[in-house]
């Protein structure tokens, strides 16, 4: 079969996963597979499509890059990816590595578009290519091209991709990385993304993997229907961690926090990860107990950039072993010895919490996971999701004041949106939210607001009613459940929590207990 090119039987299964192997040694130095990436070039080698579920840091572009750097299978990988700021990082690291990589997006000068567009065409024909900085790297067809779901409404790409495949070249991997993307439930939903399913029926359902650090059980069936994949295999990371022993104590306000903060402290000395949902509540905490005697780091969004990478330098290079942060602290580090993980305030959601939680323990030793549940908290984080999901009358109402008044909105930037929109409560961020979505949704242009620029319409499925409404019930469902999993009581016959967790994402646990847990402890 021509679109099943990984699984074609032109090569040996156990061939293919020899070269791909000998790819992983010689081309990214890596002795062995990390996680689930054996199991998921494995699937793809069999001809199979596949979903990868695996937290971030865990190495999921090696599952497709491997097959890029696999020579003797022709083709290239085509990777649609949502954010042009990564993109570009994704190439550069491939081109490290050796692959002939590159991008095609919107903020890309033409000219270079198009060349990257020829250097596609050319496909196995292209034998001697220099990427205009003359490296040798780049010699030869394209292996691996980045583009953004919006570059399938320009009939030049499906040119390109068209007379690829006539050179010799087809796709022999269509990557949907960050595929949470497609599901309409979700914040990060994009109309592009929902019509990859038609775009891949149209490219003649190349093999396919998607990728995401984050999806539960039904977001997970999402991507597979709305990519039209069937007989997939959906490659869950075990979550199986039973060196987390997660604790729930219940607490009630900031005084108790603390008393509970440093109790936990002397017991579980080492590296320590604090989490706060408000910069706030982050700052209290801090003073408090700085005047306790704990020396820590801080690391938030109200930090100049300088400031925030000298404070995480001091926690990863260990002068100091107590970091109070907001969770965007800890992605892509790796710090293997954090000893203790604690939450002061309600995590977001059972993605973000496993995701932090993930950052305990990495050396796989005995790791301590408190959360300081307060029911008041709740309430934050319901603000949150209602804050994040704004009504579509109202971004349309942000877009309006936008392109009524360019001048005085660019001049002003968000304090006029504000004003103009009785918006007197400062942490309501719906505003922003707006902001954001109209910048992705392709509506406004403009990094900061003195470059604001109202460029069109919101595209019609973005207003839709009923999709808003679907979309803030099935947040606020999440949020329940959340709130279901820390009110679980510490009783015998309750489930451990790490199978809760696990099971959330579609493990299957049933019965397991992890044995450290608070409720596997009261069983002892
Ligand atoms: P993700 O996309 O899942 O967040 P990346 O693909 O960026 O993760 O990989 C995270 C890090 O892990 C990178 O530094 C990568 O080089 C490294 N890595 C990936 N696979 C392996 C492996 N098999 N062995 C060792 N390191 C690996």
């Amino acid at each position: 079969m021509s679109n099943r090119l990984l699984g074609s039987e032109a090569q040996a299964f156990t061939t293919k996963m020899e070269a791909a192997s000998e790819v992983r040694r010689r081309v990214f130095g890596f002795e062995a597979w990390r996680g689930e990436q054996e199991r998921v070039l494995e699937s793809l080698f069999q001809g199979r499509d596949a979903l990868a579920v695996m937290p971030t840091g865990m190495g999921k572009s090696l599952c497709y890059q491997v097959p890029a750097g696999m020579e003797k299978i022709p083709g290239f990988v085509l990777v649609i990816s949502p954010l042009i700021a990564l993109m570009k990082d994704q190439v550069d690291s491939a081109r490290q590595k050796g692959l002939r990589a590159a991008a095609v997006h919107s903020a890309m000068p033409r000219e270079e578009r198009e060349r990257t567009l020829r250097w596609l065409a050319e496909g196995a024909l292209a034998s001697s290519r220099a990427d205009g900085r003359g490296s040798a790297q780049s010699q030869g067809p394209l292996q691996i091209l980045y583009a953004t779901p919006e570059r399938f409404r320009q009939e030049t790409f499906w040119e390109a991709i068209k007379s690829a495949e006539q050179n010799g070249h087809p796709i022999k991997l269509l990557t949907v990385d960050e595929a949470h993307c497609i599901s309409t439930w979700g914040h990060d939903f994009r109309l592009d993304y929902s019509r990859l399913g038609d775009h891949r029926a149209r490219l003649g359902n190349p093999q396919t993997l998607a990728l995401t650090a984050t999806a539960t059980r039904p977001t997970q069936e999402d991507i597979l229907r709305e990519l039209r994949i069937e007989n997939g295999e959906t490659i869950v990371s075990s979550i199986w961690r039973p060196n987390l022993a997660i604790e729930v104590l219940e607490t009630s306000g900031i005084d108790e926090k603390i008393q509970a903060f440093v109790m936990n402290r002397h017991l579980h000395p080492g590296p320590a990860i604090v989490y706060f949902s408000l910069i706030q509540t982050l700052k209290k905490f801090s003073d408090e107990i700085a005047r306790l005697g704990f020396v820590h780091s801080v690391y938030h969004g109200q930090l100049a950039d300088k400031n925030r990478k000298r404070e995480q330098e001091e926690f990863l290079s260990g002068q100091t072993d107590l970091m109070l942060a907001t969770p965007a602290f800890g992605l892509g580090i790796d710090k293997p010895d954090v000893r203790l993980l604690m939450h002061v305030e309600l995590p977001g959601s059972m993605e973000a919490y496993y995701q932090e939680i993930g950052r305990a323990g990495r050396d796989g030793a005995a790791s301590n996971c408190v959360v300081l549940y307060d029911r008041d908290d709740v309430s934050i984080q319901s603000d949150f999701v209602k804050w994040s999901t704004p009504d579509p009358g109202f971004i349309q109402s942000v877009l309006n004041l936008i392109a009524r008044n360019e001048m005085r909105a660019r001049q002003e930037g968000f304090d006029y949106l504000r004003s103009q929109m009785n918006f007197y409560n400062r942490r309501d961020f719906r505003v922003e939210t707006s902001v954001a979505l109209l910048e992705r949704w392709g509506a406004l242009e403009g990094r900061e607001p003195r470059e604001w620029k109202a460029v069109g319409e919101i595209p019609e499925e973005y207003l839709d009613q009923d999709r808003y409404k679907r979309s803030l019930k099935h947040r606020e469902e999440k949020l329940y459940r959340l709130v279901q999993f820390f009110e679980s009581p510490v009783e015998a016959d309750s489930p451990c929590r790490l199978a809760m967790v696990a099971a959330s994402f579609g493990e299957d646990v049933a019965g397991r207990r992890c044995g450290v847990c608070d409720v596997c402890h009261s069983k002892k």
